[in-house]
């Protein structure tokens, strides 16, 4: 971006609000909790809060706005994004969307503690939705405040900017403000609720919409609204497709499936576990969305969630993650069904999810291992013993994987030779029996034969590697960290876990200690292995 880009002042920012232009608002202007019919969004102003703060903002983001540092350092800033001064051209709303919770159909949900400031156009001729979470009740905020703590918001704001830089689709943020007022929380709902620093979130998205969206129209049978939505839907985030009409409406949903497939390949690569995929926390553009009891897997384990409300049936555990997805987009093809009036192509539609997964998938596995080809045949089978070698023993996934690039490619060196560079991964050494080991010494001579087979040069094979699986995440016990710190007043850490995960592929020397293992007393502590939906 050049520098005459750049606004030279907030109010300069220029919006262009299609979302409350083009789509019906709901009459009533009170800020009582209600249901809301026949509209797809309320008006709704953010609640003035008493002494913001900014702890930390998103240098890309604010570029992709053309906002400067200075902007973005300025008190002005701080106000704007705390949800305390309006600029000009901005239409604040709360939009009604529904969707199913946990597998069940939960009604109306909405924008319950988000509030849509309005649409920039940016000099890219690009428009971004801002969002503020946590900024005080709307008409959907059911029995709840509308607010979000602090270390629920670090999560957030952290979260969406290191899923970016890995290459994961998602929504982005901008700012982590302090609201300098207290929130109550049960943080795991038994009986021991607590004052807390409440915080504000200015999320950044082309589009907010959700499948649930869609769903609670459909629920309601008002086939004029969804269609309105769904034409608006790909008159601005889908223009490619064109007009709308019936063969327009199946390539726009086989699209959803394709972009909803690919976030999910790129979920399974770095070992992301959203926590709550609910119909309502899926982006109709694919972008992941909703960060609330996320977690990343330490030691691999595809039955592992982070989120203990969830803990009994572990529907939204890692392993899950593939098949959820494809269930919440047959909920949202039931949804547009009035449209269509077809199975049949909507079934072919809902394959393209399917089959962009699997093929998604294997590029994905050969990328990690440093192949440049997967072949089923072999490669199935070979892949499967790594995915049950590395549950065998606690074996922290991002570690092994970044690793194994370091292999000596020559079969005749001794197992113990061989797995050195992965020992950094290994959780508890007595695991590592003699079988475990003999076992592991003939995966990796299996995979040296593999590697040679295709030709691949030690460097490309690296090049690759590297590429594919990042050194740097963002541990749950880093971020649990950052957050102690944060309550503390002292936001070091938010914001240097920031900078290091603008390059998270890097070696970044010097920051080995934010690639280590999780260290033993983070194995059970709250915020670290274990969050709720408290937030
Ligand atoms: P989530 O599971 O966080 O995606 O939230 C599910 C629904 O609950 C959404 O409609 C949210 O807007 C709403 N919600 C969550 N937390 C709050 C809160 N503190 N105040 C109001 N609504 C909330
Ligand atoms: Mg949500």
């Amino acid at each position: 971006m050049n520098y005459q880009a750049k606004t030279p002042h907030l109010d300069d920012l220029i919006f262009d609000n299609r979302f409350t232009r083009e789509l019906p608002a709901d009459p009533e202007i009170t800020n009582n909790r209600r249901q809301v019919h026949g509209a797809s969004y309320s008006r709704v102003l953010p609640t003035p809060v008493k002494q913001p703060q900014t702890v930390a903002y998103s240098h890309e983001v604010a570029e992709l706005l053309g906002l400067t540092r200075e902007i973005c350092e300025s008190a002005d800033f701080t106000q704007v994004f705390a949800g305390n001064r309006q600029l000009a051209g901005m239409d604040c709303y709360a939009t009604c969307y529904g969707g199913h919770q946990f597998g069940n159909w939960a009604g109306q949900l909405g924008d319950g503690r988000a509030i849509n400031l309005g649409e920039v156009l940016n000099s890219n001729d690009e428009h971004l939705t801002l969002q503020l979470k946590g900024s005080g009740a709307t008409p959907y905020s059911r029995n709840a405040d509308g607010l979000a703590v602090l270390r629920s918001s670090v999560r957030e704001f952290l979260c969406s900017e290191a899923m970016h830089h890995l290459g994961v689709p998602t929504t982005r943020a901008l700012s982590l403000i302090l609201t300098g007022e207290e929130v109550i929380r049960d943080m795991f709902y038994n009986g021991n609720p607590k004052a807390e620093p409440g915080a504000v979130v200015c999320r950044v998205a082309p589009s907010f919409t959700r499948f649930g969206s869609f769903q609670i129209l459909a629920a309601r049978k008002d086939i004029n609204l969804l269609k309105k939505l769904v034409d608006f839907t790909i008159f601005t985030d889908f223009p490619h497709l064109g007009e709308p009409s019936v063969e327009v409406y199946l390539a726009w949903f086989e699209e959803v499936c394709q972009r909803t497939a690919e976030m999910i390949v790129h979920w399974q690569r770095v070992g992301f576990v959203h926590g709550v995929m609910n119909t309502d926390n899926m982006s109709i553009l694919g972008l992941t969305i909703d960060y609330g009891p996320y977690g990343w897997l330490e030691n691999y384990d595809p039955n592992w969630t982070p989120n203990t409300t969830d803990s009994a049936e572990r529907r939204y555990r890692f392993g899950s993650q593939p098949q959820i997805a494809f269930w919440n987009l047959g909920q949202l093809a039931n949804a547009i069904y009035p449209l269509i009036e077809q199975v049949e192509p909507l079934q072919q539609a809902i394959n393209v999810y399917q089959q962009t997964f699997e093929q998604g998938w294997q590029l994905m596995v050969a990328a990690k291992l440093g192949l440049n080809v997967y072949d089923p045949e072999i490669d199935n089978e070979f892949n499967t013993e790594l995915l049950d070698l590395l549950q065998l023993v606690e074996t922290d996934m991002t570690i092994f994987y970044r690793k194994l690039a370091l292999l000596v490619m020559d079969s005749e060196l001794s197992n113990e030779v061989l797995m050195l560079p992965l020992l950094d991964a290994y959780y508890v050494p007595d695991q590592l029996t003699e079988a475990y080991i003999v076992r592991l010494g003939n995966w990796l001579r299996h995979y040296i034969k593999r590697v040679q087979s295709t030709g691949v040069s030690t460097a490309e094979r690296q090049k690759t590697m590297n590429a594919a699986n990042p050194k740097y995440v963002l541990r749950n016990y880093l971020a649990q960290l950052a957050i102690d710190k944060a309550e503390q007043g002292d936001f070091s850490m938010v914001n240097e876990l920031l900078e290091i995960l603008r390059h998270p592929y890097d070696e970044q020397p010097g920051k080995e200690d934010f690639a280590l293992k999780r260290p033993d007393w983070a194995r059970q502590r709250a915020g670290c292995s274990m969050l709720s939906c408290s937030s």
